[in-house]
């Protein structure tokens, strides 16, 4: 029997029946507080514990774990173009057109954004931090994409994952000149970034369309439901978010 775990599954994906996709939250899973439903081995979790989740995650979306590629997430802006599982270093998005291969990132306040052309069956899997979304590593994906693809915009579909909302994502005037005026919000004296509604924009910027993108508007760092780095710091859980597709 499976253990209770919340996963979040992209509505946008589900008209496609070769994509698998989701995300995991931090309820559920068996590592201690308040790790919970801890999906990285990097934060200080106990690796049986963070193995048991990773396995219960995967599993329940009918994944096999040893499909997976994933990059090393350091808050660049680089994409790489992938055809085998592992993990890929200096980057922090990976695009694949090869069947059963799927593609994973870890966030805790930052944006997983996951993409789906379904006319050339490409996926991709972006981790997108303030850095990356100043950088622009969606636009980035989305033109490796027609680069390499000839991947249409216009056919795209979009899965913005919960991330740091604006409620709670408070910056530096430093971080806020990476970004324009209308993803900012001063409220007594301090500064706010709005960073879903930035890659929102980006992505009807690159032309995708309106209906086809699916954001998910909970904010991290006040809903206890997610892991936050903001809230927890050291102490926090990544949550998984995952794609690709079958035969
Ligand atoms: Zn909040």
């Amino acid at each position: 029997m499976q253990k209770f775990i919340m996963i979040l599954k992209p509505k946008i994906f589900s008209v496609f029946s070769e994509i698998k996709a989701g995300m995991s939250t931090r309820l559920g899973g068996v590592s201690r507080e308040p790790y919970g439903m801890n999906c990285s081995f990097r934060v200080g979790d106990a690796e049986t514990d963070v193995a048991e989740n990773r396995k219960t995650f995967f599993a329940n979306l009918d994944i096999p774990p040893g499909r997976i590629a994933s990059p090393r997430q350091e808050h660049t802006d680089i994409v790489k173009c992938v055809d085998a599982p592992g993990e890929f270093t200096h980057c922090d998005a990976l695009i694949t057109g090869v069947p059963n291969l799927f593609l994973s990132i870890m966030v805790a306040d930052c944006l997983p954004v996951l993409l789906y052309d379904p006319q050339k069956k490409i996926s991709a899997a972006v981790h997108a931090g303030w850095r990356g979304v100043a950088s622009g590593i969606v636009q980035k994906t989305l033109r490796c994409m027609n680069e390499e693809w000839h991947s249409l915009p216009s056919a795209i579909h979009a899965f913005v994952g919960p991330s740091a909302g604006e409620c709670c994502y408070e910056i530096g005037q430093e971080t806020a000149n990476h970004f324009k005026e209308s993803v900012l919000k001063e409220r007594n004296r301090r500064l706010y970034l709005n960073l879903r509604e930035g890659v929102r924009l980006q992505l009807l910027d690159e032309g995708i369309r309106p209906v086809n993108i699916e954001m998910r508007l909970e904010c991290t760092i006040c809903n206890t439901m997610f892991h936050s780095y903001r809230r927890d710091g050291n102490r926090s859980g990544r949550m998984i978010a995952v794609i690709g597709r079958t035969n």
